[in-house]
């Protein structure tokens, strides 16, 4: 496409508040989307949880599982929309374009995984009359904020048998939640004098489950036998279950309007199924492209995107490999060229300014909240270490598309230079030799319980990854 000049006045749009731009049913619109997507994270905490989700969505949309295409050798043609499903935590959803894959795909990928904690393997235990779990803390965490909040239990827990079950406590109104306590303040003093990341340590992390002993006044951890035996009684898990068991405890309780005028949410985890989701929905307005284009969601990120289910494995590669075979135009080399003629959006939160922490930002080179997607060229820590740094060739084809569909958007980078730093899969995708460039929605107490972000920039994040499936 013909790319503009973009003049003085397009670079003060640019940078305004995307509130300015909605009037009417497009600001109703901002809002309904919004809702759309607090209902999704409020019900979907884990991996797996968003991924079948999903797939429920998807296949309202008339999407099919690849998986049945490639047992029958059923052909693939253009505009057939199919996802392939990894282990129930990573997904690839496909819309086939008109063109040869072989020119390129339009990928946007984001990521499921959230910090929270993981139970251990051998995780129940009675001490003081409690009964309680031991954790693992999964991604970057600031322990204290662990503490003395509601939490809930999500998770599976597989059964010798193979038998799945699913476990869910703490979200519906009716149930108990679980908690971490913290230390009262009167007993404090030698904490209060510890460094932050020391007051509370990770085996301190230690869920409370109950205080009930079971009726038999001979038995041993009689608080714990009798939460197995609640256990028992609703799920049919035994303590040996534990040990292939996936449970994450995370926040309890639905995402919520966040300030007076209701401008965001307060969620748990838009870090980062708020890109995962706008990734989401705006491949499901695509119908028919000339280039194939691709939503790919993603686990353990936060972990540095290792195993089966993160980025680093082969199973991106090996999907694409299978739908170029059921198009008709598979071979080694066009599967390499694929690959590299691709252009991705890494779609990952970013940090938006906090006028409480004005310190650790360049305020001329920081997102804010309400003023659009924001494009970070590259991340990283001290000089880029670690970073995919995007070609400005793309970034201008990116200007120019974002231009043409009216998208407003920012450029960020994590904090002052020297700050700290951090990583997404961006560079990972660039391994191909892909045009990458990450961008998504920026937020505030990310990592923490409670994240916040803008539904503007949720909804505009959401246009802009449209506009280049649409464009790119
Ligand atoms: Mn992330
Ligand atoms: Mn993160």
């Amino acid at each position: 496409m013909d790319s503009k000049e973009t003049n003085k006045s397009n670079l003060e749009k640019t940078y305004g508040y995307v509130w300015d731009k909605y009037k009417g049913k497009e600001l109703d619109d901002l809002f309904a989307f919004s809702e759309g997507y607090k209902e999704f994270i409020s019900r979907c905490k884990t991996e797996r949880e968003c991924v079948s989700e999903f797939i429920r969505m998807a296949e309202e949309n008339g999407y099919k599982d690849v998986s049945t295409f490639i047992e029958k050798g059923e052909p693939l043609k253009a505009g057939d929309k199919v996802y392939a499903n990894n282990s129930g935590k990573t997904l690839a959803l496909f819309v086939i374009g008109s063109q040869s894959m072989e020119k390129g795909l339009r990928i946007v990928g984001a990521h499921v995984d959230s910090p929270r904690l993981d139970l251990k393997q051998n995780p129940l235990y009675e001490d003081g009359g409690l009964a309680l779990f031991k954790t693992h803390y999964y991604g970057g965490v600031k322990k204290y904020q662990w503490v003395t909040i509601p939490l809930a239990i999500h998770g599976v827990v597989i059964k010798k048998d193979g038998t799945v079950v699913d476990i869910v406590i703490g979200e519906d109104e009716n149930d108990p939640v679980v908690g971490i306590t913290d230390l009262l303040i009167h007993l404090a003093s030698d904490q209060m004098e510890k460094k932050l990341s020391k007051a509370i340590e990770g085996e301190d992390l230690n869920i409370s489950l109950g205080s009930i002993p079971i009726e038999d006044k001979d038995e041993k951890d009689r608080v714990k036998k009798n939460i197995l035996k609640l256990l028992y009684e609703k799920y049919g898990i035994t303590e040996e279950d534990f040990v292939s068991a996936e449970l994450e405890v995370v926040p309890a309780g639905k995402a919520r309007d966040y300030g007076l005028d209701r401008s965001m949410v307060m969620g748990y985890g838009h870090d980062d199924r708020v890109c995962a989701y706008t990734a989401f929905e705006a491949l499901m307005d695509i119908e028919n492209p000339d280039k194939t284009c691709v939503a790919l969601i993603v686990d353990k990120e936060e972990i540095g995107s290792v195993g089966a289910t993160g980025m680093t494995s082969r199973f991106f590669e090996n999907t694409v490999a299978e739908i170029m075979n059921l198009v008709g135009d598979y071979s080694e080399l066009k599967l390499r060229r694929a690959l590299a003629n691709s252009k991705m959006l890494s779609g990952d939160v970013s940090a938006a300014f906090d006028p409480n922490y004005p310190s650790v930002m360049e305020p001329r080179n920081s997102a804010y909240m309400g003023k659009g997607m924001a494009f970070n060229k590259y991340t990283g820590v001290r000089g880029k270490s670690g970073s995919n740094d995007a070609n400005p060739e793309f970034i201008a084809e990116l200007r120019a598309i974002m231009e043409k569909h009216d998208v407003m958007w920012q450029t960020a980078e994590l904090g002052k230079v020297d700050q700290g730093g951090g990583g997404t899969i961006a560079y990972i995708l660039a391994e191909y030799g892909m045009d990458v460039i990450d961008c998504g929605v920026p937020v505030h107490n990310m990592h923490a319980p409670w994240e916040i972000a803008s539904k503007a920039d949720i909804y505009e994040t959401m246009k802009g990854y449209r506009a280049f499936y649409m464009e790119a």
